[in-house]
């Protein structure tokens, strides 16, 4: 045990090291490809080390290729960082190494992720009664609940999927805003439905699904089997389709609604939203992340889909060696019924410490406080010179991009980014909007502050000092 205590002691030690580095160190990797498999490669090893060693060099070796996406000045993608209830709770997780397949395997596992559950639920304005998997992301929430959505809508059309698969079965098809995030067409094509079943009914300036087009296709085959996909915060613009209207559309032709909220779900934390999430509890079946605006450590999505016998049947699985908890007045949850996965880490226990630490208010503050920053970070970075504010945040993302006297803005704009990412000082990603090319802010880390936002704006400032490549490389 005394080799157990000293390398958790030497993790811990190191971990907070990291993090309470953070501030100073550069938030881009400085590392090279080839630096970091020189440094970490080598042949398999053919006997073993002790184990504070291999933390020791573990840690040495990924010097320069850990980026710092889990601080204040990470404004790339939409990635979130780690609460320290949820990170020490994520670390509890792996010692007690849970297999939370059942509540046999882990009983307070599976009461934590049923409380959990629950929470999440009353948290997002979800309906009571709607079953949930804790997934490792939106992704697997997606193929969750669209297998439920294809279960229940074959089901109505007396076809028995899980069964029969889907060969020689009624097609079904997928009416989405034609924005939408590449893990719906992922899920879609991992539940065996297939791309050509998209029909993108195009959107409004703003991102959102075009009613009038939806209605049109919906009447076009009103028999058919249809799931409407939605989305709450587009991943460019962070815009909310219209979910009062689009559901009573999509349920006036029994199609299932499926909202991808990945991280514009949480919106529905804060009474500032509620005009852009009015509706969203119409829909069958949602998915958020716990990695991204819950600032959970990575492995943490959900599912949540009001028609529990459509998930349990698109889900549940027996074996002879499973034991279930069958006492009939106290049934106990086994999240092998919802989830896709077998064997899995007890992801719910971060998102319990999580909920714990902030509370309701808490969380309302955090992604208030989020998006406020969001909001001054785009307005200002979109005033400096040479800047154009493209899209102004409604809640944590935003888009501006960067202008060369030659006219090629798109140029520019990737220089700029690639500028202030080689400053260290602060990381946005580049993005691809309505043909041009943009710099992305999404702002959705616990740690951010208005000092960060000063720095990021610096950063920003200061790359922009720098001249044009072209005009200098055409000398
Ligand atoms: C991040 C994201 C996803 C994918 O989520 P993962 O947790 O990475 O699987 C899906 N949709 C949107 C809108 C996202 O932002």
């Amino acid at each position: 045990m005394t080799q157990v205590r000293s390398v958790l002691e030497l993790a811990a030690a190191h971990a907070a090291d990291f993090l309470e580095g953070l501030d100073t160190a550069p938030v881009a990797a400085t590392a090279t490809l080839v630096e970091l498999r020189s440094a970490l490669g080598g042949p398999l090893p053919e006997t073993g080390l002790p184990a504070e060693k291999v933390i020791a060099e573990l840690v040495r070796d990924v010097d320069g290729g850990i980026l710092g996406s889990t601080g204040g000045r990470f404004f790339g993608w939409v990635i979130g960082g780690g609460l320290p209830a949820a990170l020490a709770a994520d670390w509890l997780t792996a010692t007690w190494d849970q297999n939370a397949a059942l509540y046999a395997c882990g009983p307070a596992e599976a009461v934590i992720e049923e409380i959990a559950g629950n929470w999440l639920k009353e948290l997002l304005g979800l309906p009571a009664d709607a079953t949930f998997a804790f997934t490792t992301g939106a992704q697997m929430a997606h193929v969750t609940a669209l297998a439920a959505a294809r279960s229940r809508l074959l089901a109505a059309r007396s076809w028995d999927v899980e069964r029969r698969g889907l060969a020689g079965a009624p097609a079904l098809r997928v009416l989405c805003g034609g924005r939408q995030h590449g893990s719906i067409d992922r899920a879609v094509r991992l539940l065996g439905v297939g791309t050509d079943c998209l029909r993108s009914v195009g959107t409004d300036p703003e991102a959102r699904i075009d009613l009038g087009a939806l209605e049109g296709q919906l009447a076009a085959d009103p028999g058919a089997p249809t799931i409407v996909c939605l989305q709450a915060g587009e991943i460019n613009t962070g815009a909310f389709d219209p979910f009062g209207e689009a559901c009573r559309l999509a349920h006036d032709y029994a199609a299932w609604v499926h909202v991808d909220g990945a991280f514009g779900l949480w919106a529905t934390t804060s009474p500032r939203y509620t005009q852009l999430t009015a509706g969203i509890e119409r829909a069958d079946s949602w998915t958020t992340d716990g990695h991204k605006w819950l600032n959970v450590p990575f492995d943490s999505g959900f599912a949540f889909v009001r028609d529990a016998a459509a998930h349990r049947v698109a889900m549940t699985t027996q074996a002879s060696y499973l034991v279930t908890a069958a006492d009939a007045t106290h049934p106990a949850r086994d999240q092998i019924d919802w989830n896709p996965e077998w064997s899995r880490r007890g992801r719910a226990v971060a998102v319990f410490a999580a909920i714990r630490s902030l509370g309701r208010e808490g969380i309302r503050e955090m992604i208030e406080r989020c998006s406020d920053h969001a909001h001054r970070l785009v307005t200002e970075l979109g005033a400096l010179p040479g800047a154009e504010l493209l899209v102004e945040p409604q809640i944590n993302q935003g888009l501006v991009r960067f202008l060369a006297p030659d006219g090629d803005h798109d140029r520019r704009t990737d220089e700029v980014i690639t500028s202030v990412q080689a400053s260290g000082e602060a990381w946005f990603g580049g993005t691809t909007w309505n043909g041009m090319r943009a710099m992305r802010v999404s702002v959705i880390n616990w740690q951010t502050n208005d000092n960060d936002v000063d720095r990021a704006v610096a950063a920003v400032r200061e790359a922009l000092t720098r001249p044009p490549a072209a005009a200098t490389a055409s000398s």
